[in-house]
């Protein structure tokens, strides 16, 4: 797992140098201290209703094939990197310690829908979106580098990973 998030933090320097990047359970921003949680396992299917919203939000420029371009774990990245880099204006009101909950276990789908339609989540996502689509040969690369790392780190646990 040290290398994976070794990756994170090369790719988050490339676009923002003042974000951290932590191990953790659950992907997660904080904001007063400009880290990123990354969760140890990744791929669980609880983020559906957020996939939708990355769609969605693709979708507006025409860009929605870009969705299946990069894994999961680098939409949630890029959201949370949208948190913590979109422009002042929409900076969130409310400075709390973890401003997003992505994982959302045991969350009914209706409020996951609903959750992704706050107005902050909904800034972060268009902030992930457009740097997406402007970077991709970067996106492209680190998605790349990441997931070899998380594919060597499962298979020396004994776990498989589906994509
Ligand atoms: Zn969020």
């Amino acid at each position: 797992m040290k290398e994976v998030i070794r990756k994170y933090r090369e790719f988050a320097k490339r676009i923002n140098p003042d974000i951290k990047v932590i191990k953790g359970f659950e992907w997660c921003c904080y904001s007063d201290t400009a880290e990123i949680e990354v969760p140890q396992i990744v791929g669980d299917n609880s983020i559906a209703a957020f996939m939708s919203t990355i769609e969605k939000q693709l979708a507006k420029s025409g860009n929605q094939a870009l969705i299946d371009k990069y894994d999961n774990f680098i939409w949630c990245f890029m959201h949370e990197m949208g948190h913590l880099c979109k422009p002042k204006k929409y900076k969130d009101k409310l400075v709390r310690n973890a401003i997003d909950r992505i994982s959302l276990l045991g969350f009914s789908s209706i409020a996951r829908f609903l959750y992704y339609r706050l107005k902050e989540e909904r800034t972060a996502t268009q902030w992930a979106c457009d740097y997406v689509i402007n970077n991709q040969k970067l996106v492209a690369k680190y998605n790349w580098e990441i997931v070899r790392r998380y594919k060597k780190y499962y298979k020396n646990m004994n776990l498989t990973i589906d994509n």
